[in-house]
Parts: C-alpha cells; sequence; structure tokens
C-alpha cells in the first residue's frame, strides 16, 4: 500500500490497536481502529463501545501505536 497523502502523521489501518492519553470512562485506554478516513473510528476493547473522532482531533489524543494492521498486509 502506498503511504497516505494529506499531511497526516500517523499511518493508520482497520485493525490497529491503539493507546489513548485520557482513559475511557470504563477505565481502559486501549482501543481498536474500526474505520480509517477523514474521521477515524475506534472501538474501545474493555466496553465494546465505539467512537468517532475527527482525525486531528484523534491525532491529539493518541499515545501510541500498540499494533499495527498494516505491516502484516503484503
Ligand atoms: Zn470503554
Amino acid at each position: 500500500m502506498e503511504p497516505i497523502r494529506g499531511g497526516w502523521t500517523m499511518l493508520l489501518h482497520v485493525g490497529d490497536l491503539v493507546k489513548m492519553r485520557k482513559a475511557h470512562p470504563c477505565g481502559n485506554d486501549v482501543w481498536r481502529i474500526t474505520y480509517v478516513g477523514a474521521d477515524i473510528k475506534m472501538r474501545c476493547e474493555k466496553c465494546q463501545r465505539i467512537v468517532m473522532l475527527e482525525r486531528p482531533v484523534f491525532e491529539k489524543r493518541v499515545r501510541k501505536l500498540l499494533e499495527s494492521a498494516g505491516e502484516s498486509e503484503a
């Protein structure tokens, strides 16, 4: 796959596992990406709730990419 051109700092894929700076009310801070576009959708790994964030907002709130689904796809 070609890198996304758009000035985003992170290369994200559906299936990526990310750690956020702020924990969800359920106490979990690890999320699975379920949609990547101008907005990012992610599912809480603990309570399964889905949250949608605008991409710049997501990139401000994310702390770390724990697992990339993109690397294994040839
Ligand atoms: Zn949660």
